[in-house]
């Protein structure tokens, strides 16, 4: 099999990784792929337009590609996955209309509310007047969110009505968020504790996959600004057998036959951001890809061929396909650079990287990376998620802080309390 992987980022690295492992894939093309996966077998990095969706699927049609993994939103949203449908190649991802789940809030809110899957109560809101005024009769904590995408930054927890009517000016009347911001949804505040569950889906099977947890603050004791995410591990235990069902069965299966049912059939890596309260699990948000970082965590403890899972989705096929989860722990630690989430410095040069990744249940998975000659140099805030497995989560914890200590590069800081949840309980 010939696989085109678009992304470069730590979760395309993860997947490239996995999908190397399969005995039936022949080559993996990663546009533009990192440093990190130009080492794997089998993995050839290319330069690609990737905004060029019909040049994306001349290419593929070029190397005889087999299968066209989608690894981040913006172009399933832009709509990749429909242009090489119409054109005859597989790709794992979903369509531009599938891939409104995540591209617009309204949309999703909407649809959950048709199909009676338990989210947060919400208003959809066309203008500021309306906005203000349901603010004012439902008062705080009440959370704003942008309709559209804002790279994860268009969503103000608002813990005071103060805090949400600015936010509503910044996002209607400054646009702050472009036109993400035209449209709003004002949403009931949920409190509990929040655990990632993606799920494998060709449009009808839906097959949930272990479920995680992201650490989304900056600091230590979940202090500090949002960030992409900063570590994350796997299984979460806060995701009980009993809550795993529940949401397998009163929210991934019902959205599934939504989506078909709406004409628009979704295809791919479903991903529900949960909030779990004691018995209760609610939908927070759907992604229409795989998380960064959680596949770090989560396709290591993937016991099968992740390529044939892949094109099983892509072709319709995934009630046929035998995976499980091996009976082990992942966890993932973000090294970033200093000064992320706001400004960094880039170009400085990674040291360890060997080192670290001699251990054989440790993988460096690159995020913000470039090479130099033979040098590896950071390139993003987000620069390397360090990963191990190991037979529980405080093994596998400790495995990876001691391949963090052997890596260096200017400014470099982690969060060093991952998977304190697990830890607590
Ligand atoms: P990302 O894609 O980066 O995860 P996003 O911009 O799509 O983020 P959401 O996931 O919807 O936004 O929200 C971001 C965070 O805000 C959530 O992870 C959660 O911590 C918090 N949040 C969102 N909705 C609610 C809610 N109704 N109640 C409490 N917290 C919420």
């Amino acid at each position: 099999m010939n696989i085109l992987l678009i992304g470069g980022g730590g979760r395309e690295h993860a997947l490239a990784w996995k999908l190397a492992q399969s005995p039936k894939v022949e080559k993996i093309y990663a546009a533009p792929g990192n440093p990190g996966m130009a080492l794997l077998p089998k993995c050839e990095c290319i330069a690609l337009d990737v905004e060029n969706l019909e040049g994306v699927a001349d290419y593929a049609e070029e190397k005889s590609i087999d299968l066209t993994v989608v690894g981040p939103e913006a172009p399933l949203v832009a709509g990749l996955a429909d242009v090489c449908k119409r054109r005859g190649l597989p790709v794992f991802g979903p369509s531009k209309a599938a891939a409104q789940l995540e591209g617009s809030k309204a949309f999703s809110k909407e649809l959950m509310a048709k199909y009676n899957i338990p989210t947060a109560f919400f208003k959809i809101c066309e203008d500021i007047e309306t906005a203000k005024a349901y603010v004012e009769e439902k008062g705080a904590p009440i959370v704003v969110k942008a309709d559209g995408l804002a790279a994860g930054k268009g969503v103000v927890v608002a813990m005071t009505k103060q805090e949400a009517l600015d936010a509503i000016d910044e996002m209607m009347a400054d646009h702050k968020f472009g036109n993400a911001g035209a449209r709003l949804v004002l949403e009931e505040y949920m409190e509990g504790e929040e655990a990632s569950l993606l799920a494998f889906t060709d449009g009808k099977t839906i097959v949930p996959m272990i479920a995680s947890q992201d650490h989304k603050r900056v600091f230590d004791g979940d202090e500090g600004p949002n960030t992409g995410g900063m570590g994350t591990y796997a299984p979460a235990p806060v995701m009980t057998d009993v809550l795993r069902l529940k949401a397998t069965e009163l929210i991934l299966k019902p959205v599934i036959a939504a989506m078909a049912a709406e004409g628009m059939p979704y295809q791919g890596c479903l991903y529900a951001g949960l909030m779990i309260k004691g018995d209760s699990v609610k939908v927070v948000e759907f992604n229409c890809r795989f998380g960064d970082p959680e596949t770090q965590v989560v396709l290591p403890l993937l016991d099968g061929d992740l390529a044939e899972i892949m094109l099983a989705c892509a072709t319709g096929t995934l009630a046929q396909v035998d995976f499980g989860w091996y009976d082990k722990a992942a966890v993932c630690v973000v090294m970033a650079s200093g000064g992320y989430p706001e400004s960094y410095a880039k170009g400085m040069e990674i040291t360890g990287l060997a080192d670290a990744a001699a251990d054989k249940d440790v993988v460096v998975f690159h995020a913000g990376t470039k090479a130099d000659g033979a040098k590896v140099l950071t390139n993003g805030g987000r620069v390397l998620g360090v990963t191990a497995v190991d037979a529980n989560i405080k093994a596998a914890r400790d495995r990876a802080y001691t391949a963090v200590e052997k890596i260096n590069f200017n400014g470099a800081f982690c969060r060093k309390d991952i998977a304190w949840r697990a830890l607590k309980r």
